[in-house]
């Protein structure tokens, strides 16, 4: 009894001890949200959980992946942006949802630029178009052949207005000069499944969620998004090489604070995506599936800032050329 009472002694006299900034600095002291846009098995989901283990490792705290799909991920960004800017909820997401989409909808919930802080990158991915494995086209050629003959009843799969694959898949069949039927989904990692059910005929996604089933032949790839084509693909042509000059879409991903978030917790998140990106493991796993990692300057808050707005700059006009009417 003596003694319990006399080590309570000692440890609130230790505390009082604490200057208050120390003891203020606690963050985090409790597991952290991280807001996912699209649904689970995606690669903005996949992405998330695999730097988000090593990142929860490094801050001492758990931070725990919440799917909140909808609309292209407008609802989840939005969600995100409306929470308490106390560091216990992130958004991890990527250009579509905060660059993208400014060019898709008449109006937003919010301002990109004006109510997040950037956190951030996770890394860049290049896409891949993939077909289902029985569409009768073999190549790049035959498949622009098949989709402007079949205009009527193809169909392309996508996560909603503003993703990343409705970007892919809008550019695609802009250039392609084909109208061709949407299928939107909560997240490409549902759509995917579809596709190598057969559901529909084609989608453009990111290399995180396609090469695994490329791989094992439940889809085919007629074509990469990049300039260069990709190691973990050497006989998949580009898409630029294989007759659309010019198509290129790469998409990043980022971690991002409601405005207002204490500095020092952003610090401290970056500090531990810094951590998590130089981690053999995860660095290991990520360049498999085709991620181009950050160096710790290009994942600072600041780059993260200067991508999203050079982003905005590049694809709010490049969508508007295309012809897409805002919804
Ligand atoms: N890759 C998806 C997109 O099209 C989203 C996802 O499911 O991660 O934006």
């Amino acid at each position: 009894m003596k003694r319990r009472a006399l080590l309570g002694a000692v440890t609130a006299s230790g505390l009082a001890a604490l200057p208050f900034a120390a003891r203020a600095q606690a963050y985090p002291s409790k597991p952290i949200t991280v807001i996912v846009p699209f649904a689970a098995g995606g690669p903005t989901d996949a992405l998330a959980r695999i730097l988000c283990q090593r990142m929860g490792e490094a801050l001492g705290q758990q931070m725990i992946v919440e799917n909140v799909g909808g609309a292209g991920g407008t609802i989840g960004v939005n969600k995100a942006a409306k929470a308490a800017p106390d560091g216990y909820t992130l958004a991890f997401t990527h250009m579509g949802t905060l660059a993208v989409n400014i060019a898709l909808y008449k109006s937003l919930p919010y301002d990109s630029q004006k109510d997040f802080e950037p956190v951030g990158m996770g890394g860049t991915n290049p896409m891949v178009l993939v077909v289902k494995k029985d569409l009768p086209a073999k190549t790049f050629a035959e498949f622009v052949d098949y989709v402007k003959a079949n205009q009527k009843k193809a169909q392309y799969g996508m996560a909603g207005i503003g993703a990343a694959s409705h970007l892919g898949g809008l550019m695609l069949n802009s250039m392609m000069k084909v109208d061709v039927l949407e299928i939107p989904y909560k997240g490409t990692g549902p759509a995917l499944n579809d596709l190598v059910s057969g559901q529909f005929d084609y989608m453009v996604d990111q290399a995180v969620n396609v090469l695994p089933q490329i791989k094992s032949g439940n889809v085919r790839a007629l074509g990469v998004s990049t300039l260069k084509r990709l190691p973990q693909l050497p006989d998949v042509p580009t898409i630029d090489e294989a007759g659309l000059k010019g198509y290129e879409v790469t998409i990043w991903n980022g971690f991002f604070a409601p405005k207002g978030t204490p500095k020092d917790a952003i610090a401290k998140v970056n500090q531990a995506l810094v951590t998590a990106l130089s981690d053999e493991k995860v660095k290991v796993r990520l360049t498999e599936l085709a991620v181009d990692l950050p160096s710790a300057q290009e994942a600072s808050p600041e780059a993260l800032r200067a991508q999203l707005k050079a982003s905005i700059d590049k694809w709010v006009p490049a969508v508007k050329a295309a012809g897409v009417k805002p919804e």
